[in-house]
């Protein structure tokens, strides 16, 4: 058995959306990362198909928007399908449109999101930043520092091959946890969570029909992390810090536009001197859109069963209601706030009919906000 110590800046565990997001943007700084997953590639099929407005966005701004485009499927309508209680068959009850585009220079897309993680991992290596497959971290130690001083190296995560038995120590400066619903990092940590379990099960069903086919039901749960932070050096994303049924399609999209919020903040702290009181707004910003994800998650179930009942229009109007917050390009604020002497522009994203503020945001800069 052979083994192995680094030092780097970044570690990323779990190379799903979350994570290779992260990825990409650590790849715009001048500092070291280093991202493993235990899996041996990228998913291959079902997950994820919906692609937002605003995760289009981000996508153009590290230029890959366009392999998306050319592949996705463009005009995309959602049906709901219920027993006729008559018949015994299953109908078509209605039909939506989905968002065209209103909200922003993109509408919606549809694409599996295999071929989204392929996208990202063709622009990693164009970055010579190169997923390590098999790799499992399976053991973590914390070191107390003060917090602040970015200089050290206080998260120490051993991982192993999973095919070859090869030890790695990996010290780094940060940790991000991006390894999904069941975060091996969350539970190493501990990190308390508010879980709801509803009464109901559902099922998905990811397939090109042409013959009979079986349904696995799944009970409906969601669950919020209460601290994306959970030690000054340690951030929880994506569905590590979030889950829930996958009626809104959102998961992949929120995932990654938690990353595009994080890693900004800590490519500035670690390689321009920024204050690292700017990583406390990672939480401030991204928790409450994880929180208006599960209110619009438990709604969308209620109203699906509702309607299953009665034949209401319930689904449509919570879908209308949360159309800006489902394209990713709702009305927030604008804010500046002076942190530790630093100024930092809390920009979460603006958009109204005739106040289109998207064209002045859509190109993040690596450059720190002074
Ligand atoms: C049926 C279905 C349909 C969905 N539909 C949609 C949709 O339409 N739109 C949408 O936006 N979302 C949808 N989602 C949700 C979406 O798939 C997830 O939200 C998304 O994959 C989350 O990305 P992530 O990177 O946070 O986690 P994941 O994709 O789960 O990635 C976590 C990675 O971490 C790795 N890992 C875990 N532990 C370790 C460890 N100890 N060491 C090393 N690696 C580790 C795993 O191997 C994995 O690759 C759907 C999900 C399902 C199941």
């Amino acid at each position: 058995m052979s083994s192995s110590a680094s030092y780097v800046d970044l570690l990323i565990v779990g190379a799903g959306p979350a994570g290779l997001a992260a990825a990409c943007w650590a790849a715009q700084y001048q500092m070291s990362t280093r991202i493993i997953d235990q899996k041996g590639n990228r998913t291959e099929t079902g997950h994820a198909d919906g692609i937002q407005s605003r995760t289009l966005e981000i996508l153009e701004s590290f230029g890959i928007v366009d392999p998306i485009l050319r592949q996705g499927i463009h005009d995309v309508d959602m049906a709901h399908w219920v027993t006729n209680n008559g018949t015994g068959n299953i109908e078509r009850h209605k039909r939506f449109e989905a968002d065209s585009g209103q909200r922003s220079r993109y509408g919606q897309i549809m694409l599996n999101q295999g071929a989204v993680e392929q996208v990202f991992v063709d622009y990693l290596v164009s970055k010579n930043v190169y997923v390590e497959r098999h790799k499992v971290a399976e053991s973590l130690h914390l070191l107390s520092d003060d917090g602040d001083d970015t200089q050290q190296f206080p998260v120490i995560v051993g991982a192993r091959g999973v095919e070859k038995y090869e030890k790695d120590t990996i010290h780094a400066r940060y940790l991000i946890a991006c390894d999904g619903a069941h975060s091996w990092v969350r539970n190493q940590l501990d990190v308390p969570a508010d879980e709801v379990s509803e009464a109901s099960t559902w099922g998905v069903l990811d397939i090109v029909p042409i013959t009979d086919f079986r349904l696995y039901n799944h009970p409906i749960g969601r669950r919020l992390v209460r601290h994306y932070r959970p030690h000054e050096r340690v951030f929880i994303v994506g569905d590590a810090a979030h889950t829930h049924s996958p009626k809104g399609g959102q998961g992949m999209n929120i995932s990654i536009q938690d990353s595009y919020n994080l890693i900004w903040k800590l490519g500035a702290v670690i390689t321009n001197g920024a204050e690292p009181t700017i990583l406390e707004t990672y939480e401030t910003e991204r928790r409450p859109v994880a929180k208006q994800l599960m209110d619009l998650d438990s709604r969308l179930v209620q109203a699906y069963e509702e309607e299953e009942n009665d034949n209401s229009s319930g689904i449509y109007e919570v879908r209308e209601q949360y159309a800006g917050f489902m394209a990713g390009v709702d009305v927030t604020v604008l804010r500046v706030t002076d942190r530790g002497g630093s100024l930092c522009f809390r920009v979460i994203y603006a958009n109204r009919r005739g106040w289109k503020l998207w064209s002045v945001l859509q190109t993040p800069s690596a450059e720190p906000l002074t």
